[in-house]
């Protein structure tokens, strides 16, 4: 189950229904659905993720994984305690956007992805690899270099 259908959420259940997983993705905006690949097998569910009724509806008693990753930290840590503490789903992975709660969230067993904490480690490492130059030393470089 796949909650959020924006850009990561509709990628993600696209690839996995054309791997042959079945899939369920849940948006509360029904043109959110458009972004699925035209071969996405899968169902739709229109709905509001962070009330209980429309994830049990949706299936989340039957799951074996949930990817929480709508825009709001809060529907997305709500559904992803519903998975583990209601119906024990194996697989949970929530995305939390504030790197504070998802460490938080992370300690108490739920896989959180970081997208802030992400792009901060990814900026350290090309900074890291490629210390970059002031534009006006560059631009020295190449004339001096040309001259
Ligand atoms: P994106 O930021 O592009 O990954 O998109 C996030 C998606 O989450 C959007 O399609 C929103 O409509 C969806 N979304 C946000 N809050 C909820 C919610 N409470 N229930 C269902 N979908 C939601």
């Amino acid at each position: 189950m796949i909650i959020g259908c924006g850009r990561l959420g509709s990628e993600l259940a696209s690839q996995m229904s054309d791997d042959g997983r079945e899939v369920t993705v849940i948006d509360e905006n029904t043109d959110a659905f458009r972004k699925l690949s035209p071969s996405y097998g899968g169902l739709t569910v229109a709905g509001d993720a962070s009330v209980l009724s429309v994830l049990k509806d949706a299936g989340l008693d039957n799951a074996d994984t949930v990817i929480a990753v709508t825009d709001d930290d809060n529907t997305n840590i709500m559904a992803a305690q519903a998975a583990s503490v209601l119906y024990h789903v194996p697989n949970i992975i929530c995305r939390v956007y504030d790197s504070e709660r998802a460490c938080i969230y992370e300690d108490s067993g739920i896989r959180t992805i970081c997208p802030t904490a992400l792009s901060i480690h990814e900026v350290d490492q090309v900074l890291e690899h490629e210390p970059c130059q002031p534009e006006s030393e560059q631009f020295c470089m190449s004339r001096e270099a040309a001259i």
